[in-house]
């Protein structure tokens, strides 16, 4: 194992040749694009809707529909929800209801509690407000049960308990020209009034199944990873799984939740299936106990610092010093090496372009290497290693999914880039072999691609009628991601068209507090309506358009995947991308943007 915190060694003399792996990631690449992309799946819906159902529901909350009149409506109790609830509660605005699906705040906390959830983002700078709440947790890389603890406890500190509806679907949500207001349906019969909406729904909530023919024939136990089902594994989310020992269970799928889930899974059952399509990278965890001194060493401002910093070094920028120390941040480590030796400060984009790739290759290597060294058989180690580009993927970081191959009750089927054929009522098909199996674990992931109303589960209809998905028909359209134009008093938080960071809740953050500020100022000077004028959504489109196209050609020689609209970085996806000069400048144009102080490009009345 290497130590994150040294400087790599192997950079300077390359212990590997550069065009032979340029050449076998295209190959690679070639051998998984397929025709259908994203339609490859089908939508939790119908037949399949009970896939979605809460398995963790205690009691079901029994009420009267609500007919009444709020200022301030959030959909979604997950970060993006509780963030946007702190920061508007910190400006003084009280009069906010906020409606959630599941039974209680935590957003994909309250969902994914999988066996060994657990985030792999270091949770000092996961967590958002810690300096808020005077919160400091116990380990760097914290459970998932631990965040989700943390999340509702958020939700106490901010007092958002009694103003919020859980276990509550926004079906429809209206703007009525004739009183300025946004009508809010329900699955629970619901009409509520609201004179702002903030729109969160997780930019992975949707779970989706693979479109594999014979799924719907299988006479076995089955469910998705976001919807774990402990009445049938027996155990919790640290593991202990009893209910699996005379049991041959089948995972589909090895992306960073299979990762978490696998080591147990190989623990608890009789005989583990691993179905893969794509090796995931894996890199080591490392994690380890909150160290008092360093706690003690702290000071005020450091969070926001610390996020600072991981953002800047994740996203290709560069600091003087890397405070977090990670696999995540390692690679710029290594192209900083790389330049430093080289003795070369100002390099041209296209000559970082290239040390990029270096230093890119040199990671994969070890990752690569580090599979070797923990697999005892060849041909596992070998289907085991990963021939892309270190971020074609989200990298996973975890110290006992690959040890978990060298299990005797364990096997990997791997089908060279191709997924599974189809599946039976006994089980898996998969390079022309059936597999018979007593439960099939969907780890397949979330839609990602499909339309964004597609993805809330419900319609957004603006001025005149127009829905969201009509007015976004040729691709996104937004100013700085979160206002769109004929959509007034509303915004969302998420990627789309806005700064895009692997540390999801540091984003969320800075759209919570823009959108604080907006809605206070609308408050504050009694302004009915804010909305994003046509012209700048416009030139905010002309600019994710304009800045997409340079990570076009990174996105195209990727492997397939949601990162790249699976294989597919057609023009649309260019529109419905991320601020393509990063998530730093982003938010740097938000902050500057409200120092300036004359909300431009928006029209208020
Ligand atoms: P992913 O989308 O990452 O993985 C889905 C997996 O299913 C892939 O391995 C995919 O293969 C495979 N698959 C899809 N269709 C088939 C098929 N027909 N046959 C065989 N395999 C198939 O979903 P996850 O739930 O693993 O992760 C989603 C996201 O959740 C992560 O990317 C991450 O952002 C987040 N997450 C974060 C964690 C954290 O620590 N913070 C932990 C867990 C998840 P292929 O790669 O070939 O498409």
């Amino acid at each position: 194992m290497t130590d994150q915190s040294t400087e790599p060694t192997e950079a300077a003399g390359l212990a590997f040749d550069p065009d032979a792996l340029r050449q076998k990631y295209s190959l690679e690449k070639i051998k998984r694009i397929r025709e259908d992309g994203n339609n490859q799946y089908i939508e939790v819906k119908g037949d399949f809707a009970h896939y979605v159902d809460d398995p963790y529901l205690e009691t079901i909350i029994e009420r009267e529909p609500l007919n009444d009149e709020i200022d301030i409506a959030i959909i979604g109790g997950g970060f993006g929800g509780l963030l946007s609830a702190a920061r508007l509660r910190e400006n003084g605005i009280d009069n906010i209801r906020m409606i959630e699906k599941a039974g209680d705040f935590g957003g994909t906390w309250y969902w994914n509690r999988y066996p060994g959830a657990a985030c792999d983002i270091e949770s000092y700078v996961y967590l958002p407000l810690l300096e808020e709440i005077g919160y400091m947790p116990v380990k760097k890389y914290i459970d998932g049960k631990d965040i989700l603890d943390y999340s509702q406890q958020l939700a106490r500190h901010y007092d958002l308990y009694d103003d919020v509806c859980f276990q509550t679907e926004a079906t429809e949500v209206r703007w009525d020209e004739s009183i300025a207001r946004w009508v809010i349906k329900t699955n629970r019969g619901d009409e509520m009034k609201a004179r702002f909406i903030v729109m969160s729904n997780g930019p992975l909530n949707r779970p989706k199944l693979p479109g594999i023919p014979g799924i719907d024939s299988y006479k076995g136990h089955t469910f998705h990873t976001s919807r774990w089902d402990y009445d049938y594994t027996g155990g919790t989310a640290d593991g202990g799984l009893t209910g699996l020992k005379d049991k041959r269970v089948g995972v589909i799928g090895t992306g960073a939740t299979a990762v978490q889930c696998v080591p147990h899974l190989a623990e608890g059952a009789k005989q583990l299936c691993i179905f893969q399509r794509t090796p995931s990278s894996i890199d080591e965890r490392n994690d380890h106990p909150t160290d008092p001194d360093w706690v003690a060493s702290l000071e005020p401002g450091w969070h926001q610092k610390r996020m600072d910093n991981f953002n800047i070094l994740v996203t290709g920028g560069i600091a003087e010093e890397d405070l977090v120390k990670d696999g995540w941040t390692e690679i710029i480590r290594n192209l900083l090496f790389i330049v430093k030796n080289e003795n070369e400060p100002d390099l041209s984009p296209g000559a970082m372009g290239e040390k990029m790739e270096l230093a890119d290759f040199q990671k994969m290597e070890q990752i690569r290497k580090r599979v070797d060294d923990t697999i005892t058989d060849e041909e596992t180690a070998e289907h085991l290693k990963p021939y892309y580009r270190q971020f074609c993927k989200r990298p996973c970081f975890h110290d006992d999914y690959l040890p978990a191959f060298n299990r005797p009750n364990v096997e990997l089927i791997d089908t060279d880039g191709q997924g599974i054929d189809r599946i039976t009522e006994k089980g898996v098909v998969a390079n022309g072999i059936e597999y018979e199996l007593d439960c099939i674990i969907f780890a397949t992931g979330f839609e990602v691609g499909t339309g964004y109303s597609r993805r809330s589960g419900y319609e957004i209809y603006g001025r005149k009628g127009t829905s969201l998905t009509q007015r976004w028909s040729e691709g996104a359209r937004t100013l700085h991601g979160m206002q769109s134009h004929g959509f007034p008093n509303s915004f969302m938080l998420g990627h789309i068209q806005s700064g895009f960071t692997p540390n999801y809740p540091h984003a969320l953050n800075e759209q919570s507090k823009h959108i604080a500020y907006i809605i206070k100022h609308c408050l504050d000077g009694n302004q009915r309506i804010v909305e994003a004028s046509e012209e700048a959504e416009t030139d905010w489109v002309n600019t994710i358009i304009k800045l997409a196209r340079d990570s076009q050609k990174f996105l195209a020689d990727c492997t397939p995947g949601y990162y790249n609209n699976e294989g597919k970085p057609q023009e649309r996806a260019l529109q419905d991308s991320n601020y393509g000069a990063g998530s730093e400048a982003f938010f740097k144009i938000l902050k500057e943007w409200r120092e300036e102080g004359s909300l431009a490009g928006l029209e208020l009345s």
